[in-house]
């Protein structure tokens, strides 16, 4: 990520000495899993998000799993989710042998459009798994709405938007456990990790359980109960992730000031469409600055466009692509083009911008100015100027 042959990276972790320090400490306590650090952080995340319980583990997708597994999520259920995100919120619903059904997205927030819940519902249907879209919000009211109404479960991907919230609640929260991760483009990292979150007691212990080879503590030693995982991690990261959690307000409040720098530079740019701003009643914390292309047909410039950029040292990258449409997901689900017509429009047309809480205002000056002139060179960028959303 920050090495690599780009000038201006797309993503950047964010470390300063405490970070350093915590971590070398941590090291140099020999205690290196499984110690006081990962109760340290689990709380300390817990306390952030308004949550009861937090359980640490390797990855945001690890997290998302143990969500689905201690849901009770498996063989002949159906889990509604979307088809615009990171893979991983699809591939977490394979791995226990359900099935993804997908639901198309608003335009506007990219997130799954609630209104569309009702005709994907079925009676294999067992649970929502929506993603909060580079941190944007869901609509929970109405999502929890028809959760309830229909009696499903609610795991939230909330993987792009620890610090957010809906009406005052941290996402993650709503549903019967929401899962954070903290790969190194995320808002906070711990070089790799995630957590689930949840107010379910039981469900807490069964993910520490199943994070640790399905063991738990008994009288005289452990025992192994049930088919585990090793989801562990290491009180580096966790250490890491405390001093990252401790920096978070003052990290969000960098990418808020980032994506300003870049809607004022870009404000005037035809060809392209910004992110709505939040509605109201949502904190937005930011993961990720994508822009679109406007107009119809724009697959081939999207393409000339990110590769003039990075021919200018810039990375950025077309996230994301329609997950119903990657041959493996195709070849599960029999999805093809126009099966969701929202989300191939929007997934033909974004580009990532440079974006952390790292870039400097004269690294987002050079962004907007070679994609304005990326636009300028390339002749047929004329048709975008159709806006239409
Ligand atoms: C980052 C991310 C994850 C988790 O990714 P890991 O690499 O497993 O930590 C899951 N879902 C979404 C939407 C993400 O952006």
């Amino acid at each position: 990520m920050a090495a690599g042959p780009y000038r201006i990276p797309l993503s950047r972790p964010d470390i300063d000495d405490e970070d350093v320090q915590s971590v070398i400490e941590a090291l140099r306590s020999l205690r290196l899993s499984l110690g006081p650090k990962l109760h340290e952080f689990e709380e300390a995340l817990a306390s952030f998000v308004g949550a009861p319980h937090a359980v640490a583990v390797s990855s945001g997708t690890a997290a998302l799993h143990l969500s689905l597994l201690a849901s009770g999520i498996g063989p002949g259920d159906e889990v509604l989710t979307t088809p615009f995100s990171f893979v991983a919120s699809t591939s977490c619903i394979f791995y226990v042998g359900a099935q993804p059904v997908f639901v198309d997205i608003d335009e506007k927030t990219l997130n799954l459009d609630p209104s569309l819940l009702e005709r994907a519902l079925t009676s294999h249907t067992r649970a929502i798994l929506p993603v909060h879209v580079f941190g944007r919000p869901c609509e929970m009211n109405a999502l929890m709405n028809f959760a309830q109404r229909h009696q499903l479960e609610v795991i939230e991907d909330a993987c792009e938007a620890i610090g957010s919230r809906f009406l005052g609640r941290s996402l993650g929260t709503f549903g019967r456990a929401g899962a954070f991760g903290f790969y190194p483009n995320k808002q906070m990292t711990m070089g790799e990790g995630g957590a689930i979150v949840t107010s379910d007691a039981g469900l807490a212990d069964q993910c520490r359980s199943l994070r640790n080879h399905g063991s738990r503590a008994t009288r005289d030693g452990r025992s192994y109960d049930r088919l585990g995982y090793n989801y562990r991690i290491t009180e580096l990261q966790c250490a890491l992730g405390l001093s990252q959690l401790r920096r978070l307000p003052e990290l969000m409040a960098r990418r808020t000031e980032v994506a300003s720098w870049y809607r004022d530079l870009l404000s005037d740019v035809e060809e392209i469409i910004l992110p709505a701003p939040p509605a109201s009643g949502v904190d937005w914390s930011c993961f990720a600055f994508v822009v679109r292309l406007g107009g119809d047909s724009d697959r081939p410039y999207r393409g000339r466009i990110l590769q003039d950029l990075r021919t200018k040292g810039i990375e950025c990258s077309d996230y994301f692509p329609a997950i119903h449409l990657l041959p493996f997901v195709r070849e599960r689900l029999g999805s093809k083009p126009g099966d969701f017509p929202a989300c191939e429009k929007v997934a033909a047309r974004c580009i990532a911008l440079p974006f952390s809480s790292s870039h400097t205002h004269e690294e987002v000056e050079q962004v907007a100015a070679a994609l304005r002139a990326s636009l300028a060179e390339l002749p047929s960028c004329g048709d975008l100027r159709k806006r239409d959303v």
